[in-house]
């Protein structure tokens, strides 16, 4: 609460970009829900900053939610190649498994290898280091992209393997139109010339150097300028949730995606007997690594739970028996290893689903294709509730 009360976005449009620029470290805090996107939504409405820093600040939600209706729509295949490479290059050429080079902070690139250490000191990365390390690794070293993206997962403090795994397709080209790439001067200019003044590859050896086309010739040899269609992802449009049938006698159940005490089914029944359950197959199952693991212990020291540790479904059902409970209500999630679970409790127990607060309402089905598809209709939505705080739109629909 305190990091969301001195919330400060000024600048964050015009050095947001840089490394060491104004960004929020709010990722961690999001990502297991201990602060909803409403939340942090209605915050960033009031707080004093500059008009576009405001808007760009809301678009980098809206990248969350949208990544989150991606995985309610696609479920486990996220974490599969959504549309064909357009890199020019096999899948099967690409290298399954990450070289200890990489791995140990040693390619002797100093950007490479700071970012490689920055990720494993602190857990955390700037979202434009991300790319350009998530880039080396497919574009120049040629790795599957799913051994990157599973290696900054073990690290990331905010690691959320649907997010993750997106924004690595996205690189790579699996889920946009086009492979990212970068080149020095980029890289130079964003990281305010940190790495590369010191880097012992800076005259010869640096394979960022060069203009940025003729570095994508290089590296996709192959590519031809078809364009792949990729297939619709249609999602429903949202409805206003009907009103939530309570149990006479339920329990309430946190989860590692929902960790405050004030989420959706915690307030609908702030006097229920409350269970949460550390289930490390679960966790296994849904990508959380250790630190995720931890920060989520130390999120449920602000709830009113009993703590039982085994499986999620059993240690639920057995304190929902003890409670003489008839049935259990927990807040939603996307996350399909929770719903998986879900399903599983109602085979045995009444389980009422609530709605997590929503961040934008999309009164048209989303096309998810691209988050420009679905940014088109967000931002409508955004600009009402801002229009309703009685501040100026935020955005040009
Ligand atoms: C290869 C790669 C992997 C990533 N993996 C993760 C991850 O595991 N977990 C994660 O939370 N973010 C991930 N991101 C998105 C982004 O890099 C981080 O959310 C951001 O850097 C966190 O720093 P911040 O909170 O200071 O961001 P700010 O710039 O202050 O943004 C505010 C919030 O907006 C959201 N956000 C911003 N950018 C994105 C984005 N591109 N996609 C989704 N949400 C976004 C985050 O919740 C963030 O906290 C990844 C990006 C890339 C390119």
């Amino acid at each position: 609460m305190q990091r969301l009360e001195s919330l400060d976005l000024r600048n964050y449009a015009e050095h947001g970009a840089y490394l060491d620029g104004n960004v929020t470290h709010l990722s961690a805090y999001i990502r297991f829900g201990i602060l909803s996107l409403a939340e942090v939504r209605d915050r960033a409405f009031v707080v004093d900053c500059d008009h576009a820093s405001r808007a760009l600040f809301l678009q980098a939600l809206a990248k969350y939610d949208y990544a989150r209706r991606v995985l309610a729509l696609l479920g486990d295949e996220i974490h599969l190649a959504i549309e064909p490479l357009k890199t020019g290059w096999a899948v099967d050429s690409y290298e399954r498994s990450l070289p200890e080079d990489i791995r140990a902070a040693s390619t002797g690139l100093s950007c490479i290898d700071g970012f490689v250490a920055e990720l494993r000191e602190t857990g955390y990365l700037h979202e434009r280091a991300r790319r350009w390390l998530a880039a080396y690794i497919v574009h120049w070293r040629r790795i599957a992209w799913e051994a990157g993206a599973n290696f900054v997962l073990e690290y990331a403090i905010d690691g959320d393997r649907a997010v993750n795994d997106l924004a690595w397709q996205s690189v790579a080209s699996s889920f946009s139109d086009a492979p990212y790439t970068f080149d020095r001067t980029e890289l130079e200019r964003y990281s305010r010339r940190r790495f590369c003044s010191a880097c012992p590859k800076r005259v010869d050896g640096c394979p960022f150097t060069g203009e940025s086309e003729r570095i994508a010739e290089r590296l996709f040899p192959a590519r031809g300028d078809e364009s792949i269609v990729a297939p619709e992802l249609r999602a429903a449009a949202d409805t206003r949730a009907p009103a939530v049938q309570l149990p006479a006698r339920p329990i309430l159940l946190h989860h590692f995606g929902a960790m405050r005490p004030t989420h959706p089914a915690a307030r609908l029944a702030p006097d229920a007997p409350a269970v949460f359950v550390n289930d490390a197959a679960l966790y296994e199952e849904a990508g959380v690594n250790q630190v995720g693991r931890t920060i989520v212990y130390a999120a449920l020291g602000s709830m009113r739970a009993e703590y039982r540790a085994g499986d999620f479904v059993e240690e639920t059902l057995a304190f929902a028996r003890l409670h003489e409970a008839d049935g259990i209500l927990v807040t939603e999630s996307a996350e399909p290893a929770l719903r998986r679970r879900f399903r599983g409790l109602g085979d045995a127990l009444p389980v009422t689903v609530v709605p997590e607060d929503p961040f934008v309402s999309l009164e048209e089905a989303p096309d998810l294709r691209r988050f420009s598809r679905y940014w088109a209709l967000a931002r409508r939505s955004l600009n009402a509730v801002s229009s309703a705080a009685n501040s100026v739109p935020l955005f040009s629909n």
